[in-house]
């Protein structure tokens, strides 16, 4: 892609009520632009980063049996009334009326749509277990939209659902979407604890939250700091509670393994609810047992809205220059910058084809009324994780950096393309 044909370039104009680093950089480096209060237009900078994102999500959740679904945005409160979730539901729903004066909502999550799909389809225990999925758009009426990205009232979000015979088989595949929600933040550069938490409206007899740690997080979790020593592979444990259902404090012994506990300010970026027969009764999702026995339907419902997580990485992997994206995420794999010295426009064309040609995807800085040092300045706000600088200094090779470090290298084209080829291979 060449950036002089990039829709949605840098700006030096900060928005206004940015409180955080993601919000700011976002905005900046030319990845959203803010329509409303809480309403964003992801530029196609911010689309490719949102589309990588759901892809991993994707690839593991196919990986545990899920199948993906597309259900409607628009719900009518019928369905909404049969659980009595219409006017209860907190953020409470965008409602609004037909031509007909038919009250309908925008959904903020499916557990009804999906319920009510589910229960026409199923009669006996030997078409359980299974899990539907879907990423589509949602609704949320907040009171405070803000922190750009963190707290939206329309976002996308991949919703799971699952559905089993009894609490055993719901337990069992409860801690597979635990282990697929672990892989899908790892792969997104993000260090997620697992944490207990209260249901909400959503509800449920087990609930975790996948928390991140960051100063402008509006949760609070009351953590075991020992779990750092068990991801570097030693004993530790992974005690971690959300400060609104916490019996522990901060300073006091951690009831797993004794170590003195803490407290951080976190962002959410995952939730995880064991249902139950929370809703299957209610509306009637029921199947018969092996025994003939009619039984309502054991379920368990997982969300994770891509935006935040997006806004999330930003937070966590940023200096103050811009964004350094992770490289599962970033745009691009490299970003090319052209200091425009006389007689370098052939070497600059050739690398640019060279590495496309090969697969490796390339944002091209080719514009020609614009510094080096603007370029420069730029591709750290874009945060790509490796700059590439064709320059007379350069001569017929090509400077490599990468974003989070100093050091910079001459490496032949060849060089660079086998490189790129090996970091696009480690993180797919
Ligand atoms: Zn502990």
């Amino acid at each position: 892609m060449r950036y002089s044909q990039l829709f949605g370039k840098t700006t030096k104009i900060a928005p206004k009520e940015a409180d955080t680093a993601s919000h700011k950089f976002l905005v900046q480096a030319g990845y959203v632009d803010q329509l409303g209060a809480g309403i964003y237009t992801l530029l196609p900078l911010g689309w490719r980063v949102h589309e990588k994102i759901e892809n991993i999500i994707r690839e593991e959740l196919d990986a545990i049996g899920a199948q993906e679904l597309g259900m409607p945005v628009l719900h009518p409160k019928s369905l909404w009334a049969e659980t009595g979730r219409w006017d209860k539901i907190d953020p409470p729903l965008f409602t609004l009326e037909d031509r007909h004066g038919k009250e309908l909502a925008l959904g903020s999550t499916h557990e009804e749509v999906i319920v009510d799909l589910v229960r026409d389809r199923i009669s006996s225990y030997r078409e359980l277990p299974f899990s539907l999925y879907q990423i589509q758009v949602k609704f949320r009426n907040e009171m405070r939209a803000t922190g750009g990205l963190l707290r939206v009232r329309e976002f996308v979000m991949k919703d799971l659902y699952s559905f089993h015979e009894d609490k055993k088989d719901l337990e069992q595949y409860f801690k597979k979407v635990v282990g697929a929600y672990k892989k899908i933040f790892s792969r997104c550069g993000v260090d997620a604890i697992v944490s207990q938490a209260s249901g909400g409206t959503i509800g449920g007899t087990e609930t975790y939250e996948f928390q991140v740690i960051s100063d402008v997080g509006e949760d609070e979790i009351i953590y075991c700091p020992s779990f750092a020593k068990a991801s570097e592979g030693k004993p530790g444990c992974h005690f971690a509670e959300n400060k609104e259902i916490a019996k522990s404090k901060e300073g006091g012994a951690c009831p797993v393994c004794g170590e003195k506990l803490k407290r951080a300010k976190t962002i959410e970026v995952g939730h995880v609810f064991a249902l139950g027969t929370k809703y299957s009764e209610k509306m009637g999702a029921t199947f018969a047992d092996k025994d003939g026995k009619k039984k309502p339907v054991e379920m368990g419902c997982y969300g994770i809205g891509i935006g935040r997580l997006m806004a999330t990485i930003v937070e966590t992997s940023n200096d103050d220059k811009g964004i350094i994206w992770p490289k599962g995420v970033a745009p691009y794999d490299a970003h090319l910058v052209h200091v425009e010295d006389p007689g370098t426009e052939s070497h600059a064309e050739q690398t640019y084809e060279k590495l496309t040609k090969a697969g490796i995807d390339v944002l091209w800085d080719d514009r020609e009324d614009v510094s080096a040092g603007r370029k420069f300045a730029d591709s750290d706000l874009v945060g790509i994780p490796v700059r590439l600088v064709v320059s007379a200094k350069a001569g017929d090779k090509v400077e490599w950096k990468d974003r989070d470090k100093k050091k910079t290298e001459l490496l032949s084209v060849d060089e660079v393309v086998k490189r790129l080829k090996e970091l696009h291979l480690r993180v797919t």
